[in-house]
């Protein structure tokens, strides 16, 4: 196993729990978080509960029934999508990565599986029936199969059969985590102000860290990756001031923020593997599929990533029909979420005029009938083709979390 992220950790219990040996390999030399929050969706919240993971991730993250964007000019709201059309009980939950990263490594630990850490992962090399990984420090193995789960930037991704170019996406945002302000902030959704697509601003209720801990939600401001240099030169006071003309809301989570050093600069990029898998070789969550998060998707994909990857070992007789059941499984929730997430991401970020007006305009109205509700609860809680249902899971956690 090659990265130690929600992919790779999430790919190693299952594969442990039936039976495999697991090695893991990470570059870090220490296995850890990067960012801020992220957001766990119906989804993500199942695999979890078959990982028997669910509860403590509903007790320790903040539950979110609502995503709202407010046009920050008109105060108007323009996205209000909600979860209830797919039932009373289906939710998100906001969480810390740090906290996701929590859950996942105490189980590997307890299942007696080391992270080798500060190992690079550069490249493969094989003979006729195993695969060894090599860095830097030398050559690991050897493996009956290794699975890539090093995200975006992996070094391995040409080893598949079928790849796809890796495009740079024009917009990222920075990311930081501030303690939870209960004015003028709902703490079951995530919240955010558009001017136009150009500015994004956002809060993610979080949670809590540890039982008893502080709430905490993440804060972020859309931005070009190269502009960033300009931002830190024009100085922390004068964004700050910028951001709270737009949503003086805002004004406590920038004071606790203080200084840029607070916040951590995403770039986001877009790739899809056609097949995500080759000679002993399989990926999983963003090696695989990259993209922005403007739909939340992706730790979540990961996460069924692993998942349809532990069905497929079991129902296949070897491991070449193995890997082409799990490409099966995954094809085209994966790509359909590809499109959407490409197709939708300008609306939110971008410079042009037309689609944030289509936006507002045309998408906020339509958003108002039962069957587009209920097609967006459905978008959003990443259900659309039912990627659960493919590999025998429920479409939603129990009520118990468990
Ligand atoms: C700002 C931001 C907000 C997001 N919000 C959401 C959200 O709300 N919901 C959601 O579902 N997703 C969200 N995502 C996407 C989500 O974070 C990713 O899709 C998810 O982390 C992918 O998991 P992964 O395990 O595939 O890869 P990663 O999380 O990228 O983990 C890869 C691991 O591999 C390690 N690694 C990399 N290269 C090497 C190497 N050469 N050798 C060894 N190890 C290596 C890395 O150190 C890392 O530990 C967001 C992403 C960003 C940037």
């Amino acid at each position: 196993m090659a990265g130690a992220g929600p992919g790779g950790l999430a790919t190693a219990l299952y594969l442990s729990r039936a039976g495999h040996r697991v090695h893991l390999f990470e570059r870090f030399t220490r296995a850890r978080p990067i960012g801020s929050g992220l957001m766990l969706q119906p989804t993500g919240l199942a695999v979890l509960a078959d990982l028997g993971l669910a509860g403590r991730a509903t007790a320790l993250g903040a539950r979110i029934d609502r995503l709202v964007g407010t046009d920050a000019r008109s105060g108007r709201a323009v996205l209000d999508v909600g979860y209830w059309p797919l039932g009373t009980h289906v939710h998100a939950i906001g969480i810390h990565r740090a906290t996701l990263f929590k859950l996942l490594h105490e189980p590997v630990s307890e299942r007696g599986m080391a992270i080798r850490t500060a190992y690079p992962v550069a490249s493969v090399e094989r003979d006729t029936d195993r695969i060894w990984l090599r860095s830097p420090h030398g050559l690991e193995g050897p493996f009956d199969l290794v699975v890539d789960a090093m995200g975006a930037g992996s070094p391995l991704r040409a080893e598949a059969r079928r790849g796809g170019p890796t495009r740079p996406l024009g917009f990222g945002a920075v990311w930081g985590t501030v303690p939870w302000v209960d004015d003028g902030f709902s703490r079951h959704a995530l919240t955010q102000r558009y001017v136009k697509a150009k500015v994004m601003i956002g809060v993610l209720p979080l949670g809590r860290r540890t039982r008893g801990g502080v709430e905490e939600a993440a804060f972020f401001w859309s931005l070009k990756p190269d502009e960033y240099a300009a931002l830190e030169q024009r100085g922390f006071e004068a964004w700050s001031a910028e951001v709270r003309r737009h949503w003086p809301a805002t004004a406590p989570h920038l004071a606790a923020l203080g200084t840029f050093e607070a916040l951590t600069l995403a770039r986001y990029a877009h790739q899809t593997l056609a097949h995500p898998a080759g000679d002993r070789i399989v990926f999983v969550g963003d090696s695989a599929h990259a993209t922005s998060p403007q739909l939340g998707q992706g730790a979540n994909m990961a996460l069924l990533d692993a998942a349809a990857l532990s069905v497929a070992l079991e129902r296949a007789d070897d491991l070449p029909a193995a890997l082409g059941e799990y490409v099966r499984l995954r094809r085209w929730h994966v790509r359909l979420y590809q499109l959407l997430s490409l197709t939708l991401t300008p609306f939110y970020q971008s410079n042009g005029h037309l689609l944030p007006l289509l936006r507002d305009g045309l998408v906020a109205a339509a958003a108002q009938w039962g069957p587009v509700q209920r097609l967006l609860a459905g978008m959003v809680a990443g259900q659309l083709l039912r990627p659960l249902e493919a590999i025998g899971l429920e479409p939603a956690p129990t009520r118990s979390g468990t």
